[in-house]
């Protein structure tokens, strides 16, 4: 982080002049004029962390809801089919489109520990809340945990696993930096996704180096700690267009989903690799497939079977309470410590096992290519459509249940999901075929893209079986 970036009085913004100068572009004169709107995106903020709790807090407090209820007269119906049906895959859809749109100008819980760092203790952040594994562990514990806890079913549940998130974030934020998003930068649990997926938005805040060296520092604050200077990925950004314009080399501009992935120059970072190939594409396809797999079924009912036959019933009981594993009698919803085992056994080693046959293919285009810039980590990232896309159609599933439960009949469906996996398995082809095509050797390049065969045919083959087979 640059010394300049941790300054924090209010920023010498460009002047209106300057955003309206006819020699900029549209984008980059949308960049100055949203630099000058902080008190009205404070304003949104605030009315999100409003909305939000009233989401997140309320419907907890009200009984389960009847089995003629709907969707539009009972509020956890209701708020379960925004956060869960809508908001979660928008929120996924904007940051492939957008950039870290929602991180930047949305998010509550970046916005809430932003705000109590500003008024907290200011702390330096410590050694080991830098380590840049949180992220994923974050994601794995909050990812396997709200499948034990049934998050997306019940209000209770949500507000454990949101609430804690959030008064998590809020406590961060009190200890450490001064205006910052330490949890956002160092712990968030959605971070390291939102870092894979915003390497493909065609938006971002472009940084001309040479004229930033050259013209005298000017105080601004970046909340998410990224080193503007230096920055030549979105991954880091929340796009808040708090430096667009600074010292005249930071602009708002378009760009190709793929060059930032392509470009040999920009660091292809293993975590985001890791956290692509084991968490959105590994971890979370498992945690969303796990309800409709028969191996999963096979698992549980071969293991209760030798359970019983040996006499060992104290896994079968269905005494947890329910913040640790689904209990909800009233519904008809319990959950048995097998239940619960099994989910765990099949969640955890289950996507480390998918995410590390998903490696083979970058794995062996690297070792077949050898080339700078091309490494594993790379190769891997090509797979950043098919992330998108798994992950889109694995928290849409939640949507497509509950329309179903209103008797909505979704036709289109199958068609629309074919589509949107042919569309992120054939982008990421064609990214691993641009790599490949970049080095000249003909032969090992073509070896090279049939590896990256292995790791999209296996997605869409998991998806295949969920949705048409199972
Ligand atoms: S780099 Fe600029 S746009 Fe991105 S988060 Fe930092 S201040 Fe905001």
């Amino acid at each position: 982080m640059s010394n300049e970036a941790i300054l924090h009085f209010h920023p010498r913004v460009p002047t209106s002049s300057a955003a309206t100068s006819p020699a900029r572009s549209r984008l980059e004169r949308l960049g100055l004029f949203l630099r000058h709107q902080r008190k009205s995106i404070i304003a949104i903020q605030w009315a999100v962390v409003l909305f939000y709790s009233a989401l997140v807090v309320l419907p907890a407090f009200f009984p389960l809801p009847a089995s003629d209820a709907h969707l539009w007269n009972n509020l956890r119906l209701c708020a379960q089919f925004i956060f869960w049906g809508i908001w979660w895959p928008g929120v996924m859809l904007t940051t492939v489109a957008l950039g870290r749109v929602w991180c930047g100008y949305f998010c509550p819980e970046g916005f809430l520990s932003e705000l109590a760092s500003r008024h907290g203790r200011g702390k330096p952040v410590p050694a080991w809340l830098k380590w840049s594994g949180w992220p994923f562990f974050a994601f794995v514990a909050t990812t396997v945990y709200g499948q034990l806890s049934s998050v997306y079913e019940y209000s209770e549940a949500a507000l454990l696993v949101l609430g804690g998130s959030t008064v998590a974030a809020v406590i961060i934020g009190f200890l450490y930096g001064r205006d910052k998003r330490v949890w956002c930068h160092y712990l968030c649990p959605a971070s390291g996704v939102f870092a894979v997926l915003a390497k493909l938005a065609p938006l971002h805040y472009k940084v001309d180096r040479e004229a930033w060296d050259q013209t005298r520092p000017e105080p601004f604050n970046c909340p998410p700690l990224v080193d503007v200077r230096r920055m030549v990925s979105a991954s880091d950004c929340h796009a808040c267009s708090r430096c667009a314009g600074q010292r005249d080399a930071v602009t708002l501009a378009p760009r190709s989903p793929f060059d930032e992935i392509l470009d040999r120059s920009t660091p292809a970072r293993t975590v985001d690799a890791f956290t692509l190939l084991f968490g959105v594409l590994g971890l979370a396809t498992v945690a969303f497939q796990w309800t409709v797999s028969p191996w999963f079924r096979a698992l549980k009912m071969n293991t209760a079977t030798w359970l019983v036959d040996h006499g060992h019933y104290a896994l079968l009981a269905d005494n947890a309470p329910w913040w640790l594993l689904t209990h909800y009698p009233e519904a008809n919803d319990v959950f048995t410590w097998l239940d619960g085992l099994m989910v765990l056994t099949y969640l955890v080693p289950g996507g480390a096992l998918l995410g590390g046959l998903l490696l083979i293919g970058p794995y062996l285009a690297a070792r077949l290519l050898r080339a700078p810039g091309l490494n594993w980590q790379r190769w891997a990232l090509t797979l950043t459509p098919l992330g998108a896309a798994s992950v889109i159609l694995g928290l849409t599933m939640t949507t497509a249940t509950q329309l179903r439960g209103e008797h909505l009949l979704l036709t289109w469906l199958p068609y629309a999901r074919a589509l949107l996996l042919a569309a992120g398995c054939g982008f990421s082809l064609w990214m691993a075929f641009r790599l490949a095509q970049s080095c000249g050797k003909k032969l090992q390049a073509c070896a090279a893209w049939l590896a990256m065969c292995l790791p999209a045919g296996l997605m869409a083959a998991l998806w295949g079986m969920a949705f048409f087979v199972w």
